[in-house]
């Protein structure tokens, strides 16, 4: 089985789209990210969550889910968790990993916004970019997968 690790924020989840409402509405709040219940309030991005339950249900992959804390929220923490119980269902929270380093972490496959700032540099596997020209949708990440 391959380990594959989905980021949570602009991968699965719609941390920019949320940001830039919250800005439009409140453009004086400088760090909406610090709201309560805004890491439990994002929106799942298109085809992100079936991606990941179509994951474990295939003799293929073994998916977590791996997302760096928002630092100055604390909330982000409980919320995330509470975010994956949500949409994807209590029986996957331990699938959950919340760590600010991913880099530390062993693995196959890390589909990311980012490829660089929270570790994911020093990711060992190979690293997918979501919304990158390569694989701007969860469609795209799909067909790389063989999903
Ligand atoms: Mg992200």
């Amino acid at each position: 089985m391959k380990i594959i690790y989905i980021d949570m924020d602009d991968t699965l989840c719609d941390f920019q789209g949320a940001f830039a409402k919250a800005l439009n509405e409140r453009p004086e709040m400088p760090y909406p990210q610090s709201q309560y219940r805004f890491f439990a309030n994002l929106e799942p991005i298109a085809g992100a969550i079936e991606t990941f339950k179509d994951m474990i249900r295939s003799d293929v992959y073994d998916p977590y889910i791996l997302s760096a804390p928002s630092l100055k929220n604390a909330f982000s923490y409980s919320e995330k968790r509470e975010w994956v119980e949500t949409h994807i269902g209590y029986d996957f929270c331990d699938r959950l990993i919340i760590c600010a380093h991913k880099g530390l972490l062993r693995g196959d496959i890390l589909v990311d916004d980012k490829s660089s700032g929270m570790g994911q540099e020093d990711f060992e596997g190979q690293i997918i970019q979501f919304g990158s020209p390569r694989f701007p949708d969860w469609e795209f990440v799909r067909d790389a997968l063989s999903l």
